[in-house]
């Protein structure tokens, strides 16, 4: 039998600044209000919530919302990860503890091995797993039932899913950037739980560079609090958040180092592209997932990057930024 430590192991501390309620967490309306149905609709019926898959890029929000959801549905979440899951025990022994309706929160499942997904499916489904007991000859399959129980899988990739994974989520919520007013928001809400007095437009101009996403966000108003006490200032105003992009070199677009070595390794090595993740990873010497995880969605979304079927290239507005003089190429 699973001991509560062994659960206890997977369960991190909740960070003082995430919302502890659906209506204090910003933006992301459409998720919202599909899951403020469901969580009604569940409790009216005293049943677990549906199993629910959140997609989007990292620092969107997501293991957060999970948290949201445990609290707004009264129940225990425990939270692991589809890599350190490495065996059908691990599974089991996390399955069998849950109680009614508590939620376990799987973050990169896509990750899972295929052996540990497989359990899954008989787990989602019909609330049974069957595990293999001894080994070789004398090995046997035993059934053991669990109590109804809700997981909430996160992604950054929804598309690495198999099917019968995907299948089994009765909610796939797609996370979408923020807008640069969510963003405001967010960065007035902890500047007041961390009393940091803020002026308006140095909140906007921290949103601006943020990519559309809370965790840079709070990452740069951190930073940027580490220069207002430097300064030993008590108001953060739009000069010292000017100084502190500086220091940390972030773009007026929102760029950084990495992002614009991304552009000009295109732009200046493979003369605009079209050139392949794969290539480009190695050119650059990082991890493909990086690339494809962190700083794509957010080139593509600002127009300075683009897929086509041979590659990626950089687009006019990408050459523009840099001052280059953007030349057409042949075949794209
Ligand atoms: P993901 O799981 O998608 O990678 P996350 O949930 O881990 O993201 P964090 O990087 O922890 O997100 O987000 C940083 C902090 O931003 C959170 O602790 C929370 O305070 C705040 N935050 C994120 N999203 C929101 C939101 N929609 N509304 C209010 N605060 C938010």
């Amino acid at each position: 039998m699973p001991s509560k430590k062994r659960l206890e192991d997977h369960e991190p501390a909740l960070p003082d600044l995430r919302p502890q309620s659906l209506s204090e967490y910003i933006g992301q309306e459409e998720i919202k209000k599909k899951l403020q149905i469901a969580i009604a609709a569940a409790k009216i019926r005293n049943e677990p919530l549906d199993h629910i898959l959140l997609a989007g890029p990292p620092g969107l929000g997501k293991t957060t919302l999970a948290f949201v959801i445990a609290k707004e549905m009264g129940k225990n979440i425990y939270v692991t990860s589809g890599p350190i899951l490495e065996r059908q025990g691990d599974i089991a022994a996390i399955l069998s503890a849950l109680d009614f309706g508590d939620i376990l929160f799987i973050d990169e499942i896509h990750r899972m091995n295929k052996a540990v997904e497989e359990i899954f499916y008989s787990a989602l489904e019909d609330y049974k797993i069957d595990i293999m007991v001894g080994k070789g000859p004398t090995a046997r399959s035993i059934r053991v039932g669990l109590k109804p129980f809700t997981l909430i899988g996160a992604t950054t990739r929804s598309g690495l899913l198999s099917s019968p994974l995907r299948n089994r989520f009765g909610m796939i919520l797609e996370f979408q950037f923020y807008s640069e007013n969510e963003l405001v928001e967010i960065i007035k809400r902890a500047c007041g739980i961390m009393k940091i007095k803020v002026e308006d437009d140095a909140a906007y101009l921290i949103a601006k560079r943020s990519r559309g996403t809370p965790r840079i966000a709070l990452r740069l108003l951190k930073r940027a609090r580490d220069v207002m006490t430097i300064k030993g200032k008590d108001v953060l105003s739009k000069d010292l958040v000017e100084k502190t992009m500086d220091i940390l070199e972030i773009d007026e677009l929102g760029l950084d180092e990495m992002d614009r070595k991304i552009l000009k390794t295109i732009i200046e090595i493979y003369d605009g592209g079209p050139v392949g993740l794969e290539v480009l990873a190695s050119t650059l010497n990082v991890e493909v997932d990086t690339l494809k995880e962190v700083h794509e969605p957010y080139l593509l979304r600002m127009g300075l990057i683009a897929r086509t079927l041979r590659g990626r290239i950089a687009t006019p507005l990408a050459y523009k930024h840099f001052g280059y003089p953007y030349k057409l190429r042949g075949g794209l």
